[in-house]
């Protein structure tokens, strides 16, 4: 049985962005509903954390927790698998050398600069970003993912993705995989009029992306978007990840385990894509594709 521990650990954010998960976050850049270290440490303790386990810290932005150096040092000892969703724009604020190999940083891209800080709606954020990113890669052991996020202004102001692969050719750094995803609907994205992002306009993105990636020979992980233009992922065998999965939630104030009931969608029905479309909201799983092969896998 494979454990996770997922933790909000604040609900402060610096960013605001147009879709964010988490409608309970403030985004002044203050800390907000933190965790404290001693509630961290002593939730894991009472679950008997191990080095087969992996623990995600989020928010929030994790980074802005004002004891981030404790928590994220107080993991070295148990061996654990330590993934940090952050946004990067703090990372070069701190000394992250002690980090190794166990630590994985999954950073969001939004497109290009332009795009990127409309989504984020803090000018100057993509800048940050790409240093943060440069510092991991650079100046750590730490295995580092970029998430692409698609989003309704790409597809209107970048419809061949052009733009946004040359900014990973100049200067977006990553060096162990890339997420493949779209902009979800959220109660924020409602709040802030964004439209769905259409199953048509998602599988073509996802095929230039995915044909990009593919060719440079990174791990490609793809989840909560369509995959429905790639139509030999129709026939190609599809390993699948047989573990058992338990994934409980902690933040301050409450702990609970996470359902991972898949939501089956409408366009399911008919979709012969649809046993290996994956959610990793919904099941915590992404569709991988490394080495020529194709295989289920945790994001
Ligand atoms: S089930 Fe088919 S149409 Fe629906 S999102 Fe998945 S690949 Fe696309």
């Amino acid at each position: 049985m494979k454990r996770i521990f997922y933790f909000n650990i604040t609900y402060g954010c610096n960013s605001n962005c147009i879709f964010c998960y988490s409608h309970n976050t403030w985004h002044n850049a203050q800390p907000h509903n933190e965790m404290t270290v001693e509630q961290f440490f002593e939730y894991l303790d009472d679950k008997e954390l191990s080095a087969k386990d992996r623990v995600i810290v989020n928010g929030g932005e994790p980074l802005m927790h004002t004891e981030i150096g404790k928590i994220l040092g107080g993991l070295l000892p148990y061996g654990c698998e330590v993934l940090i969703y952050t946004n990067g724009r703090m990372i070069t604020n701190y000394d992250l050398s002690c980090l190794n190999e166990n630590f994985r940083f999954i950073i969001p891209i939004h497109g290009y600069e332009e795009i990127h800080d409309s989504i984020t709606r803090v000018k100057g954020s993509y800048q940050e970003t790409i240093a943060g990113l440069k510092y991991l890669v650079e100046q750590t052991n730490c295995p580092v993912d970029v998430k692409l996020i698609l989003n309704n202004r790409m597809i209107e102001e970048d419809p061949s993705g052009d733009r946004t692969l040359q900014a990973f050719e100049r200067e977006i750094l990553f060096d162990h995989a890339i997420h493949l995803t779209k902009m979800a609907d959220t109660i924020v994205s409602a709040q802030n009029g964004c439209k769905t992002i259409s199953n048509d306009d998602a599988s073509r993105f996802m095929k230039i992306f995915f044909d990009y990636f593919s060719q440079r020979n990174v791990k490609i992980k793809i989840f909560d978007s369509c995959i429905k233009s790639m139509e030999w992922m129709r026939s190609c065998e599809l390993e699948r990840d047989r573990e058992a999965l338990i994934v409980y939630f902690k933040d301050r104030n409450q702990y609970r385990i996470m359902d991972l009931t898949r939501n089956r969608m409408d366009c399911m029905a008919d979709c012969p894509f649809a046993d290996r479309c994956m959610s990793a909201v919904d099941e915590y799983k992404a569709l991988e594709f490394f080495e020529n092969r194709l295989y289920e896998n945790l994001e």
